[in-house]
């Protein structure tokens, strides 16, 4: 290259500095740290994943707490479509989850512009300034407030304030998910089940909280800083994360174990001590079977958080949430709930779904392999009742009221339809799929399926596809039976 070229490439160089603001750049030797360190080379495996960074503070007083912060995503168009927009989703907004939350300041590449809010104020649609090109990358930042108030319990009490434990998941706009020729996610529906659909990003959080609240979130925590004011600086990495959770409370103490060279902690209120080391044992339990079964969860930590939620409990990447009602060693629930939560780990947070079209993929496949994990441990008469159970509930409402298939849509059932055929009928489809094939051949198909699908998101064809090519068995009729659609 001549002196002259070097000098023209230069100036461009500079100009483009000039006119294109530099995202915070991303350590990505901190990432590494979140994962177990023969996973740590994926983190380089997909590097056109959103790069996200979040700056926020969290104020409390008894009547609400509000989390007030800035966000940057670096997005790559992976798509091979030209995207006119970018859209995020505020779930706080969500009638089902009872908080606000909005947005202010809105930048792409530096440019000021004005986001388009649905009437439910739950999605945000930026119109982009240029289109943005297959593989270009686009710069967005976002202002955001996202307020929870106390003691108010709304559908599973999600995200909530109750009892000086908050619970905070979705707290910032969460990118939507682009399908290629469909379009941005923009689904609003959340009559029951789980209302995310998102895709892995990287996270690195910076959050600061009144110093005597814990925090406990996805990812890992690489950093504290106290500061004059009675606050605490805390910093996290979520690498490969589909979402990042955050939970807090003064009271939670921590019981920590070890499975497979990951992290456990069991994060409980006063008192529990006794039911969290009984759930650290479920955890590691839980963690030792899935990783042997369908392949290796790759992150450092998991967390499972004792909440005042009223779902049983909640999945979210790298850390579950399991309810306070259920926390004693004489409910069988605590196992059953803990075990199902970490199953989820595997089946929604690692091979993600759009929870909210197809949510028998992960439910159906977490209920299966809390059976696995109940056969495990205490041998196949255990396992045989949880499957007579699950007939039981199966076919106590379709005699009552016909039979479906278990590929619907949360608003497609009603009440107890939905548990009948996506939480009983759904893990019978798997049994059903062992029995006929071979249970080491499902088991060996579940883990090709995690394989091909872990960091990314998967459909019911996907899977179809991924057991016909281990099987070499065609399966369009046995999905169209017990689904509903085959490919
Ligand atoms: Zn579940």
């Amino acid at each position: 290259m001549s002196y002259s070229r070097i000098l023209v490439s230069f100036v461009l160089i500079s100009l483009l500095w000039a006119t294109y603001p530099m995202a915070h750049a991303q350590d990505g030797g901190q990432f590494s740290q979140a994962m177990q360190p023969e996973f740590q080379q994926d983190i380089a495996a997909f590097p056109d994943i959103p790069q996200i960074t979040i700056t926020a503070s969290l104020d409390i007083t008894d009547q609400q707490a509000t989390i007030t912060g800035n966000m940057e995503v670096l997005y790559t168009n992976v798509s091979p479509d030209t995207l006119s927009e970018i859209v995020f989703r505020l779930y706080p907004n969500y009638p089902s989850y009872g908080g606000q939350a909005s947005v202010s300041n809105v930048l792409v590449n530096g440019t000021t512009v004005t986001p388009k809010l649905d009437p439910t104020v739950s999605i945000i649609s930026i119109l982009l300034p240029t289109p943005l090109l297959p593989s270009e990358q686009t710069l967005v930042t976002i202002d955001f407030t996202s307020t929870v108030f106390a003691e108010q319990t709304v559908l599973y009490a999600q995200y909530s304030y109750l009892g000086g434990n908050l619970a905070l998941p979705n707290f910032f706009p969460l990118l939507s998910v682009y399908e290629t020729g469909v379009g941005w996610w923009r689904n609003v529906a959340h009559p029951q089940g789980d209302a995310v659909y998102s895709a892995t990003a990287n996270f690195d959080v910076t959050l600061t909280a009144p110093a005597k609240w814990v925090l406990i979130t996805s990812g890992t925590r690489i950093a504290s800083t106290d500061n004059a004011d009675q606050t605490r600086t805390h910093h996290y990495v979520a690498p490969l994360m589909r979402d990042f959770a955050l939970m807090a409370s003064t009271q939670y103490e921590t019981v920590s174990g070890e499975q497979d060279g990951i992290a456990i902690d069991v994060h409980y209120f006063s008192g529990g001590d006794e039911a969290a080391n009984t759930a650290l044992r479920f955890a590691e339990d839980a963690v030792r079977i899935f990783n042997a079964h369908f392949g290796e969860y790759p992150f450092a930590e998991l967390d499972v958080v004792e909440t005042r939620t009223v779902a049983g409990g909640i999945e979210y990447p790298g850390l579950v949430v399991v309810q306070s009602e259920s926390w004693n060693t004489q409910d069988l629930y605590l196992e059953i709930v803990t075990v199902h939560e970490v199953a989820h780990q595997w089946w929604y947070s690692l091979v993600g779904n759009d929870q909210t079209r197809d949510p028998w993929l992960d439910e159906s496949l977490a209920q299966y392999a809390t059976v696995l994990y109940f056969g495990e441990v205490y041998g196949p008469d255990f396992q045989q009742e949880f499957f007579d159970s699950y007939t039981d509930s199966w076919q106590n409402f379709s005699t009552e009221n016909g039979d479906r298939v278990i590929g619907l849509t949360p608003s497609d059932y009603e009440g107890a339809a939905y548990f009948s055929f996506v939480y009983a009928k759904g893990p019978l489809f798997f049994k059903f799929l062992a029995d006929t094939y071979g249970q080491a051949a499902l088991i060996q198909g579940l883990n090709a399926y995690f394989i091909a699908y872990r960091y990314q998101i998967a459909t019911p064809t996907d899977l179809q596809s991924v057991l016909e090519a281990s099987w070499e068995q065609e399966l369009d009729e046995v999905f169209l039976e017990w689904v509903g659609q085959s490919n």
